[in-house]
């Protein structure tokens, strides 16, 4: 493939000039001779080989604004982690784009050499969908930022962007939208999958914020998606996760919300926990909106996390049905909402060396905490050391399951369960007493589906999941994806041959 070729040029208006945090321009730097293999030996999409000349991968390198990193170049080693260290792939190569047109650059070599591609945003993907094995990995990191616009109470955020930027930008204008609850999690796997948080019960889902996208779908085109432009591939993108393309950019509505907050754990003994998970079965959904209550359930007792978002003068009323079941503590205090949004963050993440923790995750949406699943979670917990984590609180629901491709719309709680352990030990035994633990609770978990975002490798690929949406999804990915470059990620199947 010549250098011309990559250059396509589109009618792309990049917004970074005006992006209130400049991006993080990478020089261009062209391959030098140590780097570069005489061949490189790369994964096809289907698992089959490929071999990729030095002329080839040279030419990929002038072609870019960013980085092209081989195995052996400076810098691969870092780029090459995503945040779940248990998950420890090496790709034939990592483009490290600055733009739009570098990401249609590495789309058009991955589309041109049948690559398998993986494509970064905060590398948060519990089940590894943002790194591969002898592919090539988009690493949209070096491409952040947020322009607000107050005014109209919207943000443009690019694709590359990490939660927290967005929440401090948008809140400098006392403005937000609901973004996850983790600062350092990447606004592209979180969004694309629907996107959950503090703000939900208040203003819905992530998706329910978006207004438009910006994109690079397979044939390398860049093109914008909203409800009047391209709505098949707006409606798709909205819970259909990466498999229609790369979003570049994205268009939230924001609104209005004062900076202070209460935010903190209240904490019971052992001996309350029937009589909390009943309450928060019932709270969590009928509580003022502006309340969002998540339980931690252990067998050491039970922990409500509390971020209150109203007006002060009712806080305490807000929050009496959980106090009066006499706390052991309760840490809850006013703070700020950007400060409580960090308030789970890591100390360490992707690549850093304190990375020393393999994750697993399981996860389900649930219609109704019965009292029966309260029962089943109580005795499981008892004879396990392990956390159930319940969130939502109805965020999930006020829009019809085929509006967006994201379809779980029944759902009042996403019910979590995860494990952790040294990566110097062997994973096996949390992960068993996770899907133990799992097979516990299948009977009384109501038929629901999971949240792909918080789904393990091993079930992010049951396609069931995207229940009556599945036929029109089919439809668009042949469309837009018939020869199923983006496939890491919950992969819809195209059924044409691309
Ligand atoms: C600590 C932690 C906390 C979390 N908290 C929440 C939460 O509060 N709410 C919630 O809803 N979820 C939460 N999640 C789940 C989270 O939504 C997913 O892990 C999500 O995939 C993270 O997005 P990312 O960009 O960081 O992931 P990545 O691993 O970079 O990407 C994940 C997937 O998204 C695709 N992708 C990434 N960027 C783009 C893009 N720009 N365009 C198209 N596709 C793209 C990738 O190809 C991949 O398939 C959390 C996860 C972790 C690890």
């Amino acid at each position: 493939m010549d250098r011309r070729s990559f250059l396509q040029s589109t009618a792309f208006t990049a917004f970074a000039a005006t992006a209130t945090t400049p991006w993080r321009y990478l020089s261009a730097a062209e391959l030098n001779d140590a780097e570069v293999p005489a061949t490189l030996s790369a994964m096809r999409g289907t698992g089959e080989h490929v071999t990729i000349s030095s002329g080839e991968l040279k030419d990929l390198a002038k072609a870019l604004r960013g980085r092209l990193l081989l195995p052996q170049s400076e810098g691969y080693e870092k780029a090459r982690h995503i945040q779940n260290p248990a998950i420890d792939k090496h790709p034939a190569m990592i483009v490290q784009v600055t733009g739009v047109v570098d990401i249609q650059t590495a789309v058009a070599f991955a589309r041109e050499h049948h690559l398998l591609v993986a494509v970064k945003c905060g590398g948060h993907s519990f089940s590894g969908q943002s790194t591969c094995d002898g592919g090539m990995m988009i690493d949209l990191s070096g491409i952040p930022g947020v322009r607000v616009d107050p005014a109209a109470k919207t943000a443009w955020v690019s694709g590359g962007t990490l939660l927290g930027l967005i929440d401090r930008e948008a809140m400098a204008h006392e403005l937000v939208t609901t973004m996850g609850t983790v600062s350092h999690t990447g606004v592209g796997g979180l969004v694309t999958g629907g996107g959950v948080g503090r703000l939900s019960r208040r203003f819905g889902m992530a998706i329910d914020n978006l207004l438009s996208v910006d994109m690079v779908t397979p044939d390398g085109k860049a093109v914008h998606a909203s409800a009047t432009e391209n709505a098949d591939l707006f409606w798709a993108v909205r819970g259909g996760g990466g498999n229609f393309g790369i979003v570049t950019a994205f268009e939230f509505q924001l609104h209005h919300m004062q900076r202070e907050a209460l935010g903190g754990p209240i904490l019971f003994g052992p001996e309350k926990s029937a009589d909390v998970i009943k309450m928060f079965a019932e709270y969590s959904v009928n509580a003022p909106v502006e309340l969002d209550l998540s339980l931690g359930y252990r067998r050491e007792g039970t922990t409500i996390v509390v971020c209150y978002t109203g007006d002060m003068k009712d806080a305490d009323k807000a929050l009496a049905p959980i106090r009066k079941l006499g706390p052991t503590s309760d840490k809850v205090a006013a703070t700020t909402y950007v400060d409580i949004q960090r308030s789970g963050d890591m100390k360490a993440t992707s690549a850093d060396p304190r990375m020393t923790m393999g994750q697993y995750m399981k996860a389900r949406f649930i219609e109704r905490i019965t009292p029966d699943l309260a029962k089943a979670v109580a005795d499981a917990v008892a004879k396990r050391n392990l956390t159930v984590n319940f969130a939502g609180g109805c965020g999930m629901r006020g829009v019809k399951a085929t509006d967006t491709a994201f379809t779980h719309r029944y759902a009042r709680h996403n019910m979590l369960c995860g494990t952790g352990w040294k990566l110097s030990e062997d994973g096996a035994g949390p992960m068993k007493n996770v899907r133990d633990f799992w097979n516990e609770m299948e009977p009384y978990l109501g038929g629901g589906g999971f949240y792909f975002n918080d789904a393990p490798t091993d079930a992010i690929m049951d396609n069931s999941n995207y229940r009556e949406n599945y036929p029109r999804l089919v439809q668009l990915k042949n469309k837009y994806d018939p020869g199923n470059l983006f496939r890491l990620n919950a992969n819809i199947l195209p059924t044409v041959k691309g």
